[in-house]
């Protein structure tokens, strides 16, 4: 199944048509994509497997927006992947970095990403992310994917300096307004061979800049949830970013940051492509020109 928010509506995505679960149910299912994230999920499920569709809009119509709009919360994992943590110049630790970004930084799969003021340094990070379904403590990796409802494409854009000037304390250069583009759908596990072996990729103005497997991840999304649930409550919706592969910006040299006009297309395998457009924080308010 791959569900969507279309325009603020539950819905589903079917071979380029968008179908909204509400009216597909005849008012059973609720038109809130986060009720149907968290409370009618299974029913969801059970009307996607009778395939009786009807009235779908073709997804280039609809405004698609996060596909959990407000989850409880957003983790983030950094320092995920073996090649990454080399260009960051950091070891491999034996607990990750964990670090939230804040639920206010969702944005939709083709949204706009507002580069603010300041140093100019906003750089991108492809990931998979993964949405949690029954949640609870102590949940043992290898029960962990029957906690998923789905995996999704998201972007942990990072502004370096705020990042980086507030010591070990990521979240915050994190967490800029539209700096979580996540879509275009959550993509059920039954929809993928192994979420532990997709292409992940991130082009920046149609140049390749990350290129890796999932399968590079040093902690697996399994054992991810053993970690987050040993400290706290996994609750129904909460995301989790599951780290970048390398390829970002500010290992280059010189680094290299996001300019307003540039456009990342963040792709992983089987799963689906966003496409953002950077634009300046000073320029949100000028006259749209046309
Ligand atoms: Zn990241």
């Amino acid at each position: 199944m791959r569900f969507v928010n279309a325009g603020g509506r539950a819905a589903l995505l079917v071979d380029g048509l968008v179908y909204d679960l509400a009216e597909l149910s005849g008012g059973d299912i609720p038109g809130s994509p986060m009720e149907v994230v968290t409370d009618h999920w299974d029913r969801a499920l059970v009307l996607h497997e009778t395939g009786a569709f009807g009235g779908g809009a073709p997804v280039e119509d609809v405004h698609l927006g996060p596909p959990v709009p407000a989850p409880h919360s957003v983790f983030a994992i950094g320092m995920n992947y073996r090649k990454h943590a080399v260009e960051a110049g950091l070891d491999v630790r034996p607990i990750p970095a964990v670090f939230t970004k804040f639920p206010s930084s969702l944005t939709g799969p083709y949204d706009r990403v507002v580069l603010p003021q300041g140093e100019g340094t906003t750089d991108w990070e492809a990931e998979l992310a993964f949405v949690v379904g029954d949640g609870g403590r102590n949940i043992r990796a290898r029960d962990a994917l029957d906690h998923v409802r789905g995996f999704t494409v998201a972007q942990d854009i990072s502004e370096r300096f705020v990042q980086m000037a507030a010591s070990n304390q990521f979240s915050l250069g994190k967490s800029f307004d539209t700096f979580c583009p996540m879509g275009p759908a959550i993509v059920t596990l039954d929809e993928l061979e192994n979420p532990h072996d997709l292409r992940i990729t991130c082009r920046v103005n149609d140049v390749l800049v990350q290129d890796e497997s999932t399968a590079d991840m040093i902690v697996d999304i399994p054992h991810l949830i053993e970690l987050l649930s040993s400290v706290m409550t996994l609750s129904q919706g909460d995301v989790c970013l599951t780290g970048t592969p390398s390829g970002v910006g500010f290992g280059r040299t010189p680094p290299v940051y996001l300019n307003p006009g540039d456009v990342v297309e963040t792709t992983i395998e089987g799963v689906g492509t966003m496409r953002n457009v950077c634009v300046a924080e000073a320029d949100l308010d000028a006259p749209d020109s046309g």
